[in-house]
């Protein structure tokens, strides 16, 4: 398919127009003016907010005070409603956390039935300062790596995925031009987007995920010898030009290493946060520093380090060995006071899934490794949530109750 788009200037990538919803923060109002409730209510109102706001959430790393995330408290009696929004998707979070704040609550005494309402709301939060946000996309995530083959398209798919899972609308674009994986990830290898106006592209969807690539229009056999500014025009026309829906995230699978091409795209896309992947052997720690670099150059924060093929798992015996080394991803991260966001052990079924075109954290919701690669996604999209951001771009969605 011929697609008309592609090589035209680079400026369509800020041109998406489609009105984003007022943010309406939906606390309750804790006004000054006398309160007509009798004085025990409003007594035990503050209390079990107090509790509430002192909680230390651990993907946060912060209390909900901090996180402006009690949005309201009501006491009838010894029963009580508190109402939590999150920054981040947290579907399957809800029901620890309430049985979280159960417990931190049970010491009130009075407190005989707690009812949590949680919610997401994923904000817009701050690019690079000579940028804006793109208009449908609230924050655009790259995922990076100082050199190739560490796992870093494999980490972009199934962070993307589980994120979708916990309730966000996510995509991904594949700017890994080089060596493009997200149609086989995703299994979509092969397929071709639809164009319905002549200029823009459709993207494919997977997984609950939309994605993009420029695999989907070249073809895999023939070398891309493209020089890095047409990289970059290709790729930022890729991002502006496909009609995306209105996403919370859309993740860029960078392509890997630290030169002009990466350093042009990390100075031209609007990006909220970098997720950086490693191993642990001493080489990739090196690139992986200069990924860490390169990012604060251009003063996109670094969510975090990811740790892939920290350990060898034998598929045989079970036998869990550090063979490139132990600890690497966590000092990096240390030394450069950035979250070590999880690491992720060498194990047979990734490629094996990936190869398949199923991420393991859809193939495999409940296992081990997704587990890992979901804890990964939480910890990043917390990250951000805890950055700064521009509330007025932001809308609530996702609500979880349990009563
Ligand atoms: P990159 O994007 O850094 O070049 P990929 O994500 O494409 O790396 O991964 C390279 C190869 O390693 C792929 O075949 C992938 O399936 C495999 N792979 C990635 N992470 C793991 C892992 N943790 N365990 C086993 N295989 C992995």
């Amino acid at each position: 398919m011929e697609y008309r788009g592609l090589l035209r200037a680079a400026h369509y990538a800020t041109r998406l127009s489609h009105a984003i919803g007022e943010y309406r923060y939906n606390s309750r109002p804790f006004s000054s003016r006398p309160d007509p409730r009798d004085p025990m209510t409003v007594d035990r109102d503050s209390a079990l907010k107090q509790c509430i706001e002192t909680y230390v959430d651990p993907w946060l790393g912060q209390t909900l005070g901090e996180a402006r995330a009690v949005r309201g408290v009501t006491v009838e009696g010894s029963r009580a409603k508190v109402e939590i929004g999150l920054g981040f998707p947290a579907a399957d979070y809800a029901d620890e956390l309430c049985a979280a704040l159960r417990q931190q609550t049970s010491t009130l005494g009075w407190l005989e039935h707690l009812e949590v309402a949680v919610s997401s709301e994923i904000a817009v939060h701050a690019v690079q300062r000579n940028l804006q946000p793109l208009k449908t996309i609230k924050n655009v995530v790259a995922v990076a790596s100082g050199k190739g083959g560490v796992g870093k398209s494999t980490v972009a798919a199934n962070l993307a995925v589980a994120w979708a899972l916990q309730g966000a609308r996510v995509g991904v674009l594949d700017a890994d031009i080089y060596g493009p994986s997200q149609p086989r990830l995703f299994g979509l290898a092969g397929q071709k987007p639809v164009t319905r106006d002549g200029k823009s592209l459709q993207p494919l969807t997977a997984h609950g995920v939309e994605v993009m690539s420029i695999g989907f229009l070249i073809d895999e056999e023939q070398p891309m010898v493209w020089r890095g500014p047409m990289v970059t025009q290709a790729l930022t026309q890729l991002l502006g030009d496909t009609q995306w829906s209105a996403l919370d995230y859309l993740v860029v699978d960078m392509p890997p290493g630290t030169g002009d091409t990466q350093l042009t795209l990390s100075q031209r896309v609007p990006v909220s946060g970098a997720v950086i992947v490693t191993t642990p052997q001493d080489i990739a720690l090196i690139d992986a520093r200069k990924g860490l670099r390169m990012f604060e150059k251009v003063a996109v924060p670094v969510l975090g380090v990811v740790e892939n093929m920290s350990t060898h798992i034998c598929s045989r015996c079970g036998h869990e060995e550090h063979i490139f080394g132990a600890g690497g991803g966590t000092e990096l991260a240390g030394q450069y006071h950035v979250p070590f966001l999880g690491e992720l052990p060498l194990d047979l079924r990734i490629r094996e899934c990936s190869d398949a075109g199923q991420p393991i954290v859809a193939a495999d919701p409940s296992g081990p490794v997704a587990r890992a690669y979901r804890d990964i996604a939480r910890r990043s999209a917390a990250r951000l949530a805890a950055s700064a951001s521009d509330q007025g771009m932001a809308f609530p969605r996702i609500t979880v109750e349990d009563t």
